[in-house]
């Protein structure tokens, strides 16, 4: 019996050795394959860390909402859920400004007043988003290499959720009215917005003017002007060209929408458990009231999505760049939420005609700016 078992077992042992060592010897090769993917995929990270800036990179992850989002509502209640971080505005660096115009070759930095707390000068991260148009050092000293927007961004080494933007714009040699310069651009006129005779409405040099200040009668109901619709088609057709899709998300609202619109933004911070006072401060920074938004005016287009994500899109790239050959301005700009009294608006754009547009978009002022009102 013993021995019987011993020589059957015999084989069976040195069998299950053999198979122990080869699934060592497996094992052993499939780990150190882990390992080597491992250490590529970190390779690669890095690598491509160093290469792309901070924006860009946001830039192809928001893509994918601005496609799948194509709820053309007319009201500005479209939220996406944009699993992106954007670097915010209100972080606690204060700058002296945040928005830089330079000519090519010309050099200007925005001054640090404030550091957030814990942070120092020395963990200042400046970065550029297109070192093609901009380029910044590690003072902060930004240079116009060629014409064109982009963004510079401020970071804090010892708290990374510091983060500021600067909108840098290079402009080109042409200072004057001459176009022919820019050489994709649109060469077809787009003439000024008609001017309607109606009471209460205001106009400086022939601009229908609405803001917090001047406010248009619950009468006035032009619809979205023609001219603004054909523009906006010619830009959209000239964006597609390129591969991009820019379309209305919201245009025309009457008087009344638009007190729709404000009482039902109310409601919604009062439900967050704000006062009627508290809820009304809060919801005059976004929206405004019955009377006082753009978009009764009938010149005013919001593209695509209403969502901060929307301006790190090349279609908001290709919009801030071109919109003005079409007659578009972006209505509020980034770093003159002061002015403007709204914040940094991308999607929003405002038909004025090319000769003004153009001008604006060159001097890198906002409307209330070039009409001398701010
Ligand atoms: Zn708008």
């Amino acid at each position: 019996m013993d021995n019987n078992r011993y020589s059957s077992n015999r084989p069976r042992r040195k069998v299950s050795r053999r198979t122990y060592r080869n699934r060592r010897l497996a094992a052993l090769a499939i780990i150190s394959f882990l390992i080597l993917v491992f250490v590529v995929f970190i390779a690669k990270a890095c690598k491509s860390d160093d290469k792309k800036p901070a924006a860009e990179k946001k830039a192809s992850s928001t893509l994918t909402t601005t496609t799948t989002a194509t709820d053309a509502a007319i009201t500005t209640t479209v939220t996406t859920t944009a699993a992106v971080t954007l670097p915010s505005n209100d972080s606690d660096f204060k700058l002296d400004k945040r928005t830089v115009i330079l000519e090519v070759g010309e050099t200007d930095m925005p001054r640090v007043l404030e550091y957030p707390d814990g942070t120092v000068e020395a963990d200042e991260r400046w970065e550029s988003t297109d070192k093609k148009i901009a380029t910044v050092d590690s003072y902060g000293h930004i240079t116009g290499v060629s014409p064109g927007k982009c963004y510079v961004t401020l970071k804090s080494a010892a708290d990374p959720k510091q983060e500021v933007m600067i909108q840098v714009t290079v402009r080109g040699e042409d200072t004057d009215d001459n176009d022919s310069a820019a050489p994709q651009s649109n060469k077809a006129e787009a003439p000024a917005p008609p001017v309607h005779d109606t009471e209460g409405l205001t106009y400086i040099d022939g601009v229908l003017l609405v803001n917090k200040e001047h406010s248009l009668p619950a009468t006035f109901a032009p619809m979205l002007e023609q001219v603004c619709y054909d523009q906006f088609t010619a830009l959209s057709t000239a964006a597609s060209k390129e591969g991009l899709s820019i379309y209305i998300g919201s245009s025309y609202r009457s008087y009344k929408d638009q007190e729709t619109i404000y009482n039902n933004y109310i409601e919604e911070e009062k439900k967050k458990g704000n006062t009627e006072e508290q809820a009304v401060e809060i919801v005059d920074t976004y929206s405004a009231r019955a009377g006082y938004s753009e978009h009764q005016s009938g010149l005013c287009i919001d593209v695509n999505t209403i969502n901060n994500a929307f301006g790190y899109t090349q279609e908001s790239a290709w919009l801030s760049e071109h919109a003005h050959e079409y007659g578009f301005i972006i209505r509020y700009p980034l770093g003159k939420e002061n002015i403007t009294g709204y914040q940094y608006e991308p999607w929003h754009i405002r038909y004025v005609g090319s000769k003004i547009a153009r001008k604006i978009y060159r001097s890198g002022q906002c409307l209330e700016e070039y009409l001398g009102v701010a």
